[in-house]
């Protein structure tokens, strides 16, 4: 029997709505949340990803600013910019585009974002506050999306065995400390898998909830995956296909379908964890701005 589809698509349509009634609500009150993007370069995927996440800002209501600069930019301006930022009331997250041209230091700027406005969640003060459960904090986008993707979908990881295929800072780790957590998506059983692990199928095999974060196209086969379980695919890829009319596709870190025979559940690339992201990432904004109005007022 085919799997069940986790459509990020869906869920990302409803926690956007819901985003856009608590903005309503946050204005009534005098809070207006402000996300502040900055864009190094003409990296054309860059470009094409602040402007989908500006957009989306507008369209749940939250005040949007796009600052572009040029790419001769030097790393002393843009940590000019982020201070800038840092300090203004109108504005309660700031993104900066990643990666940035060479020779800016991108931790460097990373963690010149104060902590309160780090709406990626990358800042060390933020990822240690996640890793140690403690203090207020902002996730990481895409882990977080995942989270939300398993609690919506009726599949909330707690006391299950979670195996998470990959460890970047970005994805995998964070994911593994947001799923260890003692709180809302959290209180699972955590297994990280890595290029080093000795038999992959093995312990892929043993997971309840399987999660792919490794950036191989496809890589996760059906015999990879036992019957049962639900899968989420963080990867994306975009793939020759001299058949089609674009003359390529875009898929994920699994063969979908394949496992889709074998899974209980399973999140499609595209159209999974892809809208998820930005969809945190707003939802990170207000989460900022409501903490902001907190500390403006106490
Ligand atoms: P990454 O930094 O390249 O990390 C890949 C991880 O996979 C590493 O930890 C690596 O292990 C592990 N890995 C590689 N080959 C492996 C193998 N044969 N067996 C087991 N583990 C293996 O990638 P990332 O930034 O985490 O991204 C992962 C995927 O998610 C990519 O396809 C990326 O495009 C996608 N992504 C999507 C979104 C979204 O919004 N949809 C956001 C971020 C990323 P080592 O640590 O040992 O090298």
């Amino acid at each position: 029997m085919s799997a069940q589809i986790i459509s990020g698509r869906d869920i990302s349509a409803e926690i956007r709505a819901e985003l856009t009634d608590r903005v309503a609500e946050l204005e009534k009150d005098g809070i207006k949340p402000g996300l502040a993007t900055v864009l190094v370069g003409e990296n054309p995927a860059s470009q094409m990803y602040v402007g989908m996440k500006n957009k989306a800002a507008a369209k749940v209501g939250l005040h949007s600013r796009q600052l572009t600069l040029p790419v001769e930019t030097s790393e002393e301006e843009l940590l000019g910019v982020v201070a800038g930022l840092n300090a203004d009331p109108e504005i309660n997250g700031i993104l900066v585009q990643l990666p940035l041209p060479d020779p800016i230091d991108e931790g460097k700027i990373i963690e010149a974002i104060h902590p309160s406005k780090d709406v990626d969640g990358l800042n060390p003060v933020n990822v240690g506050r996640l890793a140690t459960d403690s203090g207020d904090f902002l996730a990481p986008c895409t882990p977080a999306g995942v989270i939300e993707m398993l609690v919506r979908s009726d599949n909330d990881p707690s006391g299950k065995h979670v195996v998470v295929v990959g460890r970047s800072n970005l994805v995998g780790r964070p994911l593994a400390s947001l799923l260890l957590r003692k709180d809302r998506g959290g209180n699972a059983t955590v297994t990280v898998a890595h290029s080093r692990t000795a038999d992959l199928t093995a312990v892929t095999r043993s997971a309840e909830i399987l999660v792919v974060a490794m950036g191989i196209p496809e890589k996760i086969t059906g015999e990879m995956v036992a019957p049962g379980t639900i899968v989420i695919d963080v990867g994306t890829h975009r793939v020759d296909d001299p058949g089609s009319e674009k003359g390529y596709r875009v898929c994920g870190d699994v063969l979908f379908d394949e496992v889709k025979e074998v899974a209980a559940a399973i999140s499609p690339s595209p159209g999974g964890v892809g809208p998820m992201t930005i969809t945190m990432l707003l939802s990170n904004t207000v989460k900022a701005a409501v903490a902001a109005a907190a500390r403006a007022s106490a």
